[in-house]
């Protein structure tokens, strides 16, 4: 397998297009497992790809990995490219989640259960079972983060707020703003936080594919319709890579000097640059999700079903995916910030990346 995640990379650019890692190999004999991750921009799925490969090929397996580039049309056709490959197990983060019914049913015919991995996919029952963190909780802790920042509960105010949320197509963006909502509604009603541009609606406020410059040009938009002699106090971001963005923005509006200082701005996955720009006083807070954990229960998960034992979950109810309740292992999101990063990202990365 593949030392380090930039080895990974280059690997992967270089095998093809079609986003094949070239990362099948290694196991003796327990079966082959096809992983279908979504995409290469973002360091996140790099790591999950990389561990759920490393799960399983501890446990006997062979694996095929392959990312979709962030196109649902190619993950469709890599799905459909594994079934007929013949693995006996798929693990899946959908980028669209409506997008592979068809290609869950031709799994299904050919009895090879589907693990939907991170990102609930929506409308298929075949769909086993899904492994995810609390996706609301998430939502909840950027949200309590600004609420404590800004001191809103001794009832400080009025402050502007601007709001991101993730991509439409998937299911995690509604669970993200859901559980930020929840907590920051009060403050809107109370006009102790103030939404100047108005947008505050999730069709108004989505990032198609969670892309940073499509953040970055909204905000810059905002910024230039309604914040004239006005400044941005807070900025719920779902995502680091739109958090950064968000910053490129306020930065290009004079933001970051000693007379306009940079709002908070949440983010999520602990990635490497955001972790960074925390350090240096820029983004204020991440949600951190250990992957290696989430890969380790998704690949327990298969092999459980695929030697005859009833995998465990801790979410009996399940999430509903419109034509089912998919049983979920759900784990728990750590909010990271300047103050607590060194030892809550400590054993995630070493001192000498957070250089
Ligand atoms: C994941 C997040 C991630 C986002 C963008 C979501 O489905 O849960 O961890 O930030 O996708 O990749």
């Amino acid at each position: 397998a593949l030392g380090t995640i930039a080895g990974a990379v280059s690997l992967a650019l270089t095998l093809s297009a079609c986003g094949e890692t070239g990362e099948s190999g290694s196991g003796s004999g327990g079966g082959t497992i096809g992983i279908a991750m979504p995409t290469r921009a973002s360091e996140r799925w790099l790591t999950d790809g990389k561990s759920v490969v490393k799960d399983l090929q501890a446990k006997g397996y062979q694996t095929k990995l392959v990312y979709g580039d962030d196109d649902p049309k190619a993950q469709v056709a890599q799905v459909g490219k594994l079934v007929e490959q013949g693995v006996d197990a798929l693990i899946i983060a959908a980028i669209d989640n409506k997008s592979l019914t068809g290609v869950l049913q031709q799994a299904a015919d050919a009895d090879i259960p589907v693990i939907s991995y991170d990102r609930l996919i929506l409308g298929s029952e075949n769909v086993d079972y899904y492994v995810s963190f609390d996706n609301e909780q998430v939502g909840r802790q950027q949200a309590r983060y600004i609420i404590e920042q800004l001191g809103l509960e001794d009832g400080k105010g009025p402050f502007n707020i601007e709001l991101f949320a993730g991509s439409p197509d998937d299911n995690n963006t509604k669970y993200f703003y859901d559980g930020s909502m929840h907590l920051l509604q009060p403050y809107l009603d109370s006009k102790q936080l103030v939404v100047r541009s108005g947008e505050t609606t999730l069709d108004r406020i989505t990032t198609l594919r969670w892309d940073g410059p499509t953040a970055q040009k909204r905000m810059n938009r905002v910024l230039s319709k309604s914040y004239n002699n006005e400044t941005v106090d807070a900025v719920l971001s779902p995502y680091d890579g739109i958090s950064l963005g968000v910053l490129s923005a306020l930065k290009s509006y004079g933001y970051g000097s000693d007379s306009k200082p940079l709002p908070i701005i949440t983010g999520q996955d602990a990635e490497l640059a955001s972790v960074k720009s925390i350090i240096a006083g820029e983004q204020s807070q991440t949600v951190y999700k250990d992957l290696r954990e989430l890969a380790t229960v998704a690949a327990n998960m298969a092999d459980d079903i695929l030697k005859g034992r009833t995998p465990r979950i801790n979410n009996r109810r399940g999430y509903k995916n419109g034509v089912k309740d998919v049983p979920a292992y759900l784990l728990q999101p750590a909010s990271v910030d300047k103050s607590n990063y060194s030892f809550v990202l400590a054993g995630y990365y070493t001192a000498e990346e957070l250089k």
